[in-house]
């Protein structure tokens, strides 16, 4: 269902999108504006698989696995050929290796795929200013404007997919639609390699037919709950008024009510690239396994840390906050003697405090880092070490019991 260039987003589809009477008038003007979005979501094909098949030749056409092949490891990704076993991410490695007894097991090197990240980040930019990753490997475009000159919206995502490719030797697929969650379910219709589009009176014919479980932002939980109140498919999900939706699923409801009518108002929200002393993301999906879930806390250190070069400003107060899968909400935070004085010393602080809930009772879906207590810097190389060496003793000794941290833990929705 690959769409010629020149069909996508004719003006005469925007009357088409059904106006929800419920938000009154203000809603109309936002439904008009999201109706004629151009969204490209971009998805690397098996992001970190790709990258080690890219620089060991010795891996391509194998199944291999990023992760660690211990007792109590689990795959963080996993190449096409693994897949083909059933191999995927999350799956402990013993079970890995007993359904794919050839699967090598590769460490992950996540400073080379922050490296790639960053590239293809420059790739984006060419093409788009409103740019909103959602992990390494993935992002939201909004490319209503057009700066590229390109006719259409798929032109653009071909062109961006022929860059990145050129630029890492790497493939992405994409999704384009109208709002950022059709353009994430389109983005994995044709993968690996591949794009696919969803017009807009096209989408909420799409959402019918696909079944809850691989909607955005209804994880496993969800999906259980939904099947036993019989709402197996987008259709199902349909036909319940937005009061019980509501009564059900609390918050979410309206969000359910929406996206079973393929409507998504949420602006791509570039915010992240405006670099503050805190920043969070929300991984795709709730996560378990320590590898991946360090590896979010490390971008958001790098994006705290850019923030930090470029303002100048130091903190001596490192806070780690954890969203779990029933969003309640954890702080952990240490405060040290005197100013981090490089990433590096953020990243082991940041780690140590991430690593003292491993391992996670329950799924995590979102992480943030934010840097406080802007004292003023008194740096001596002598007092750096010693920070470096108080960081690696917390790390060491698994927690956070060392002397002069500040523990907080809350409960929040
Ligand atoms: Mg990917």
């Amino acid at each position: 269902m690959q769409l010629a260039p020149g069909l996508l987003f004719p003006g005469s589809e925007v009357s088409e999108v059904v106006v929800l009477p419920l938000f009154g008038g203000c809603y109309h003007s936002v439904q008009m504006d999201a109706a004629a979005r151009k969204i490209i979501h971009i998805d690397m094909d098996a992001f970190y698989a790709s990258v080690e098949q890219r620089d060991n030749p010795d891996l391509r056409g194998k199944p291999v696995a990023v992760g660690h092949g211990a007792r109590r490891g689990v795959v963080a990704a996993a190449s096409y050929e693994a897949r083909i076993f059933g191999v995927r991410s999350a799956l402990p490695s013993l079970t890995a290796l007993r359904i794919c007894p050839g699967l090598i097991f590769v460490p992950p090197r996540f400073e080379v795929y922050r490296a790639v990240s960053r590239q293809i980040h420059a790739v984006f930019a060419e093409f788009t200013e409103l740019i909103e990753p959602l992990s390494l490997d993935e992002a939201y475009l909004d490319v209503t404007a057009n700066r590229s000159g390109l006719e259409t919206a798929w032109q653009t995502a071909k062109a961006i997919r022929a860059r990145i490719l050129t630029e890492t030797g790497l493939t992405a697929s994409a999704g384009v639609s109208y709002n950022k969650f059709l353009a994430k379910l389109a983005s994995g219709q044709r993968k690996p390699n591949g794009q696919f589009a969803i017009q807009p009176h096209e989408g909420e014919a799409f959402v019918e037919a696909l079944p809850v479980a691989k909607f955005h932002g209804v994880g496993p939980a969800t999906a259980r709950k939904m099947h036993a109140l019989g709402i197996n498919t987008g259709a199902d999900l349909k036909r319940w008024p937005l009061q019980d939706l509501q009564a059900r699923f609390g918050k979410s409801g309206p969000w359910y009510y929406s996206i079973a009518r393929g409507q998504d108002h949420r602006a791509v929200n570039p915010s992240r690239e405006r670099k503050s002393s805190g920043s969070e993301t929300t991984f795709n999906e709730d996560l378990f396994e320590p590898s991946r879930i360090e590896a979010g806390v490390l971008e958001m250190a790098d994006d705290v840390w850019a923030w930090c070069e470029k303002s100048g400003k130091k903190g001596r107060t490192v806070t780690v906050k954890i969203k779990w899968a029933d969003f309640k909400q954890s702080t952990r935070s240490q405060s040290y003697p005197s100013l981090l004085e490089t990433r590096d010393q953020l990243h082991a602080a940041s780690l140590a405090l991430i690593r003292s809930v491993f391992p996670p009772g329950k799924g995590i879906r979102l992480v943030g880092v934010t840097l406080s207590n802007f004292a003023t810097a008194m740096p001596n190389p002598a007092q750096a070490q010693n920070l470096l060496d108080h960081v690696a003793m917390t790390i060491s000794t698994g927690g956070i019991e060392a002397a002069g941290e500040d523990r907080s833990m809350s409960a929040a929705e």
